[in-house]
């Protein structure tokens, strides 16, 4: 019997590790989001939500929690859903593309498949971008942290 080759996995975990994930076959594409309400659920600069068809990402452990958020913008809903215990953004599902699931690019194992050469990216609401994200000559950059250890 010739074997049928399945598609890749890829998991991914909350931070203190009570909700697993694992997701089947490449990802429609990753969306680098830097509106005002991404910047308010990450609590940083921007999210970057990894998009797979829903029914290809299946969790274990504790069941994600949830909390359904109205935009502003479109008055349609977002469930956005995070770790129980440790409170880590586990992506979201959204009424206005029915079907689809996102994980945050962070809570990847191993997230250096994400590159915009193979996967398709895209930077939504640049408007209210953040510049302090940037390496420009105003920061300092450094490869570890600016403390020897
Ligand atoms: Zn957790
Ligand atoms: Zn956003």
């Amino acid at each position: 019997m010739p074997e049928v080759p399945q598609p890749i996995q890829r998991s991914g975990q909350c931070v203190c590790g009570s909700v697993r994930y694992v997701c089947a076959g490449e990802p429609e594409r990753v969306t680098v989001c830097h509106c005002l309400w991404c910047q308010r659920r990450t609590g940083t600069a921007f999210g970057t939500e990894v998009v797979f068809q829903a029914q290809n990402i299946s969790f274990s452990g504790e069941p994600p929690a949830s909390y359904r958020h109205i935009s502003d913008e479109s008055g349609r809903w977002l469930e956005v859903y995070f770790c129980p215990r440790c409170g880590a953004n586990l992506g979201f599902t959204l009424e206005a593309v029915p079907g689809v699931r996102t994980v945050p690019a962070g809570t990847l194992d191993d997230p250096t498949f994400l590159a915009p050469k193979r996967v398709k990216f895209r930077h939504v609401f640049a408007r209210t971008r953040r510049q302090w994200g940037d390496f420009t000559s105003e920061v300092d950059v450094h490869e570890k942290h600016f403390r020897p250890r």
